[in-house]
């Protein structure tokens, strides 16, 4: 058994909970959650299998400056040429509003969720309802509702 104080620590520690549970009660960390997406894009050995999994990692890749997974993750009929990511940006954590279909059997999703970040000393947030396609197993982000 962990003592309780010890496993507590751990809960609330942002260093091991994954960068889209920071706003969560299910405090995954990173290993546990996004990392094996961003390590098994490449060679397909780990896929999320939900549009929500895939907008996670995609939120994740963002935080962690991952501008390659990102382009990976991205439907080619919509996906920009390159993708600079913004290293000022200044992410707090991601809320999942609804997810719309985009289960383990599904070919399309829909999640609706709000990106947290700092403008400044201010609270922020980008508001969004992505679409998601299914194609040979694999999600990919294809636009905003
Ligand atoms: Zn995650």
């Amino acid at each position: 058994m962990v003592p309780c104080a010890y496993s507590e620590s751990v809960k609330n520690s942002s260093q091991t909970t994954c960068y889209c549970r920071e706003l969560d009660s299910l405090k995954l960390s990173y290993q546990e959650c996004c990392q094996r997406f961003h390590d098994g894009r490449a060679d397909g050995s780990a896929l999320p299998e939900t549009a929500e999994q895939l907008m996670r990692s995609r939120y994740s890749a963002f935080v962690a400056g991952l501008a390659p997974y990102l382009l990976a993750t991205w439907h080619e009929s919509t996906r920009p040429q390159e993708l600079e990511l913004d290293p000022q940006m200044r992410w707090t954590g991601l809320e999942i509003i609804t997810t719309r279909s985009g289960g383990a059997e599904a070919s399309r999703g829909v999640v609706e969720f709000a990106a947290h970040y700092l403008e400044g000393q201010r609270e922020a947030q980008q508001h969004e309802v992505s679409t998601f396609v299914r194609e040979n197993g694999a999600w990919f982000y294809l636009d905003a509702l």
